[in-house]
């Protein structure tokens, strides 16, 4: 989608610190970290959010966490505990409407989910 900025970071229009790629998936870090290790996950078709998502999307949704797992070992934060989320709307606080999951880990993430 033309105006989607994370479509131009998977066409490497906008640049980005890119980890991780394959068929299904792209990760990157994100621009504005909210733990020592926070990563984005994404699929490179443009889905607006987890909402888009359906039983179709099988092989898609299990490169995306066999991805994380890969990068939760790479970024040693495998053992000591990460989560793996993804807002979707308004009330979420969704602010890009290409569908992503979070990689946090490498501090306490505390209670709240997000
Ligand atoms: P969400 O609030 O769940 O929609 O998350 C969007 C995330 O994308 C935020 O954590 C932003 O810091 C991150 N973000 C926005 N623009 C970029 C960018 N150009 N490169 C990397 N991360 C970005």
């Amino acid at each position: 989608v033309n105006s989607c900025i994370f479509c131009k970071i998977i066409a490497g229009e906008i640049p980005a610190e890119i980890i991780y790629s394959d068929d299904f998936v792209v990760a990157f870090s994100d621009i504005a970290p909210k733990a020592p290790v926070h990563i984005l996950l994404i699929p490179k078709r443009h889905l607006r959010g987890a909402n888009e998502l359906l039983t179709d999307d099988a092989e898609l949704l299990s490169h995306i966490f066999s991805a994380a797992n890969v990068l939760a070992k790479k970024f040693n934060i495998d053992k000591s505990g990460y989560r793996v989320i993804t807002n979707n709307g308004k009330d979420a606080g969704q602010s890009v409407d290409h569908l992503h999951f979070h990689l946090l880990g490498g501090k306490d993430l505390g209670d709240l989910v997000g």
